[in-house]
């Protein structure tokens, strides 16, 4: 049977999209069509899906606010397993649980409005907390990781609490990324008065206005030792330099804007900035961005 009939028949609680565009859905604005795309309400629900989906050899992949993410620009035969349902937001003491749907703007918000302290940080860092995790977002005053007790996970079908020890969590790295659903987060945060928190967050807000505006995936190369990878792109070059609608911003030039470009573009300059940089420098940039199918 065709997944797009069998899977919202045999999880009918679950909120199917069938078609689903991957340009809409993340922040640089292009890509191809998913056959399905699902968001389960629950944890349970989501291993249960995941265990079906694995049984069945039914390709998967995982997706939050699409901020860090470059899809291959293919049609995808398989199912984006989104975690927006997962959206509980709870304070007990100075520890903050939030799921993976929940945006970093209302986690933000909420950690304020309870006199919670220390995630300020991550002010204006578009992302889910389930990618926020993942991808340890931060900024060099503070990341995720500073504040991470526990994260709940999905691992080969089960769910699992992973303690901070266990998250490996490094310079855009954590374990999640080899495949593991995060589900939710506990967050040690410190009590502090509404005033002080909403300073910090307008400080950090204020130094972020510098980014070039425009559809992108923030960051596209992890800082090389010593030295950012944008510096080390300009130094080469390579600000404004183009392949088809895509382009090396002219402001910031780890950032890769799309102006209306495919996502075989965006690839091909991502490509083509690797190479260049390594002819000049025998430098290899990391990509910090994840691909998708
Ligand atoms: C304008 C702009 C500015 C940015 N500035 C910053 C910055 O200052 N600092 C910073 O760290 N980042 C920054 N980023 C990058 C991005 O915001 C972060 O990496 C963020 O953590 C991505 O979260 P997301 O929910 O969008 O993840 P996505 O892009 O949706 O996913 C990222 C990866 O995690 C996987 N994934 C998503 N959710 C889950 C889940 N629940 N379980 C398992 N895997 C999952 C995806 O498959 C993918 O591999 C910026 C991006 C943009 C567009």
């Amino acid at each position: 049977m065709d997944i797009s009939e069998e899977l919202p028949a045999r999880f009918p609680h679950m909120r199917w999209e069938r078609d689903f565009s991957l340009a809409r859905h993340t922040t640089i604005g292009c890509g191809g069509t998913a056959r399905l795309a699902v968001s389960p309400l629950c944890t349970e629900d989501a291993a249960e899906l995941l265990c079906y989906l694995s049984r069945k050899a039914i390709p998967y992949c995982f997706l939050g606010a699409g901020a860090n993410s470059l899809p291959s620009g293919e049609p995808f035969e398989g199912v984006v397993v989104r975690f927006s349902g997962l959206k509980t937001l709870f304070a007990d003491g100075e520890t903050l649980y939030a799921g993976a749907g929940v945006t970093g703007g209302a986690l933000l918000r909420f950690a304020e409005a309870s006199r919670l302290g220390g995630l300020e940080p991550l002010t204006g860092i578009p992302m889910t907390v389930g990618g926020g995790v993942v991808m340890n977002a931060g900024v060099k005053e503070g990341h995720l990781s500073d504040s991470v007790l526990r994260v709940v996970g999905i691992e080969r079908g089960k769910i699992r609490t992973f303690e901070l020890r266990d998250c490996a969590f490094s310079e855009k790295r954590s374990v999640f990324q080899s495949g593991i659903a995060v589900t939710g987060v506990y967050l040690q945060c410190r009590r502090t008065s509404a005033e002080e928190i909403a300073e910090r967050r307008e400080e950090f807000r204020k130094r972020r206005r510098h980014l070039p505006a425009g559809r992108s995936m923030g960051c596209v190369f992890v800082n090389p030792a010593g030295e950012t990878a944008g510096r080390l792109i300009e130094r080469c070059g390579l600000k404004g330099v183009g392949r088809g609608g895509a382009v090396v911003s002219p402001v910031h030039a780890n950032f890769i804007l799309n102006e209306g470009g495919s996502a075989q573009d965006v690839s091909a300059l991502i490509g083509y900035v690797e190479q260049e940089v390594f002819r000049q420098t025998g430098i290899t940039l990391r990509e910090e961005i994840c691909r998708l199918p």
